[in-house]
């Protein structure tokens, strides 16, 4: 038997593990790993594992020790410390490496959007689009938006957050996505929101974004960092592809 090592924290990662359990579970073991930072567990085929490896050491410990052939990195394109991680434990262990990276989007010309480099560019920038922002970027983003003055926000989070968030004014609306079009249309809509802020994430086009642009909302974009280097597919087909070379 081969063994597959998925990071995982997102739909093409678990769509990918069903693939492959699905067309090649009798001659690969695929093991998922989460971070662990939502509070339900993942459903996901093959096995899984949760928590972090212990740094780039302790996942090249890991893949040594449990035997992993090969790893497909379908991390979230912000997660920027497991990626390199994964490349530099994979270097060192010779653990043949590759990720699937989403496409970035293809955003309609028409939409009013703006892209920024990082959270503290669109900290700075985002009183400009209005007072009542719906920000959208993740709990460990909040923190950045901690100066802003004069504004009310709408933060969407997966789980309830354990302490206050550290914002002036906020309220908190929880939701897990896949998100529906009309709910979030009603949602920024029944907070009389002005501008949606949003990291770049490619993949799919959210509905919060085909929202705002339909209700002729601002949408201030967050770009990804950089991947590192190594071989990069977008689709979970692609990463198949390159999977059964490796069986
Ligand atoms: P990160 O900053 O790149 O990683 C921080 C630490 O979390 C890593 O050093 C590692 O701990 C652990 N970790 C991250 N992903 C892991 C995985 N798949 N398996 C085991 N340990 C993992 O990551 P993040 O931005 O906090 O994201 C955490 C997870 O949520 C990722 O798996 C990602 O795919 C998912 N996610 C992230 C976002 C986002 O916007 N950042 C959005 C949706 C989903 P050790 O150093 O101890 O190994």
């Amino acid at each position: 038997m081969r063994r597959l090592l998925i990071l995982g924290g997102t739909a093409e990662a678990r769509a990918l593990a069903e693939a492959a359990v699905n067309e090649l579970g009798d001659r690969l073991e695929v093991v998922t790993s989460w971070a662990g930072r939502t509070d339900r567990a993942p459903d996901v085929a093959g096995d899984t594992r949760v928590g972090g490896f212990g740094g780039a050491a302790g996942l090249t410990d890991y893949l040594r020790t449990e035997a992993i052939d090969f790893v497909i990195d379908a991390t979230h394109p912000f997660a920027e410390t497991i990626s390199e991680h994964a490349h530099d434990a994979c270097v060192t262990a010779s653990v043949a490496r590759l990720q699937l990276f989403r496409l970035a989007w293809a955003l309609p010309p028409s939409g009013r959007w703006l892209e920024v480099d990082d959270m503290a560019a669109a900290a700075r920038t985002i009183g400009d689009l209005g007072s009542r922002i719906f920000l959208t970027t993740g709990k460990q983003t909040v923190n950045a938006f901690s100066d802003v003055e004069n504004v009310w926000f709408l933060v969407r989070l997966i789980d309830p957050p354990a302490e206050p968030l550290p914002l002036a004014n906020c309220e908190v609306a929880t939701g897990r996505p896949p998100y529906d079009l009309e709910a979030e249309r009603a949602l920024m809509e029944r907070h009389r929101i002005d501008a949606l802020v949003s990291k770049s994430s490619g993949g799919a086009l959210p509905e919060k974004i085909i929202a705002a642009f339909e209700l002729g909302l601002p949408v201030l974009l967050v770009a990804p960092p950089p991947p590192p280097p190594g071989m990069r597919v977008s689709h979970v087909d692609e990463a198949m592809a390159w999977v059964r070379t490796q069986i």
